[in-house]
């Protein structure tokens, strides 16, 4: 059985890719059968730390609806249909469809009782894909002019999920897009299990209660990672407070370094490095190999770990 990790958190820059792609390479270098998936379609960059340049593999695109405005007799029928109310009515009796707010359902078209909506398919972004020794990362990339991010993600998750059921790998483990936000649903779709990622200042610690609680509300089991721990914003105290009284099942802490932050910032592997902090990566690595998670029953660790063990903390003893 594959698990699929999330990797997510509610702020950007708190070092969400850099800890989702040395995961990835960690769990295949420890041989196991690893995907990678960049759903951060409005800035992928997996790729920067993988080091390969993936091609477009198929386009993302939705429907888009077009009226005929001849054969339209100005009903109404695909406006009260429409479930995001895409559709407007326009003051000299026309109809025109919202294109930020669309989602390509295709239900206005069922509806209209004239054939008068004609439509297509409209190119959104690109689905990449690259392998690197054996790592697969499959991304996804929304055109710039393109805000439909959520269905972007959703499109990619689906080419996802096909992915797996061909290729049956160990571990999935996904980079959301930060937020907490109907992309951010999309991309913890397919989860087993999430890291929430966060850091200990004032931002990091409100944005870590928003993630959270979304994670609570999908009853998906978690990890925390506490990026920069040391720092001194005098928030690290009330962080794993949070973390311990929210349900957290480990608490993994990354000390602040200057070397560790220069290789994230020029995209190297951390876990590639002689540099001891790498320990912090495999010992979560570790962690997510010892999990047995299914969506009803969250997770369990198959063995219970001391109070703190090395990089991690156990917050239920
Ligand atoms: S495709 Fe769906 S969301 Fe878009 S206008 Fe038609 S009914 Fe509304
Ligand atoms: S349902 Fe068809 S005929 Fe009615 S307003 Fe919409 S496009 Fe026009």
């Amino acid at each position: 059985m594959s698990i699929a990790v999330a990797v997510t958190g509610g702020k950007g820059g708190v070092g969400k890719s850099a800890v989702a792609a040395n995961l990835a390479a960690a769990l295949w270098r420890m041989g196991h059968r690893t995907l990678l998936v960049d759903s951060d379609v409005e800035n992928p960059n997996l790729h920067l730390f993988l080091d390969v340049n993936p091609r477009r593999i198929m386009p993302i695109s939705v429907f888009t609806p077009d009226f005929d405005l001849g054969k339209c007799t100005k009903c109404g029928k695909c406006i009260e249909a429409c479930p995001e109310k895409a559709i407007a009515l326009e003051e000299y009796g026309g109809v025109r469809v919202l294109g930020e707010v669309c989602i390509g359902c295709k239900v206005c078209y069922y509806a209209c009782p004239q054939e008068s909506i004609r439509g297509g398919a409209r190119g959104i972004g690109y689905i990449r894909a690259a392998v690197k020794n054996g790592l697969r990362l499959i991304a996804g990339e929304l055109k710039p002019t393109e805000s439909r991010s959520a269905l972007a993600i959703y499109k990619l998750m689906r080419v996802v999920k096909d992915d797996i059921k061909r290729e049956k790998y160990d571990f999935i483990i996904v980079d959301t897009p930060p937020g907490v936000c109907s992309s951010v649903l999309q991309a913890l779709r397919i989860a087993n299990v999430a890291v929430a990622i966060s850091e200990p200042t004032p931002l990091g610690l409100e944005t870590m209660r928003m993630t959270v609680n979304m994670l609570n509300t999908m009853k998906l089991g978690w990890i925390a990672f506490i990026n920069k721990s040391g720092i001194s914003q005098g928030c690290e105290e009330e962080l794993l407070s949070l973390c311990r009284e929210s349900g957290a099942q480990r608490i993994f802490l990354m000390p602040y370094d200057e070397e560790v932050f220069k290789i994230n910032m020029s995209y190297k592997l951390l876990v590639e490095s002689d540099h001891p902090f790498k320990k912090v990566l495999l010992d979560l690595a570790d962690h997510i190999r010892e999990l047995a998670p299914t969506r009803a029953n969250g997770f369990q660790p198959k063995n219970g770990g001391s109070k703190r063990l090395g990089s991690f903390i156990n917050p239920h003893q």
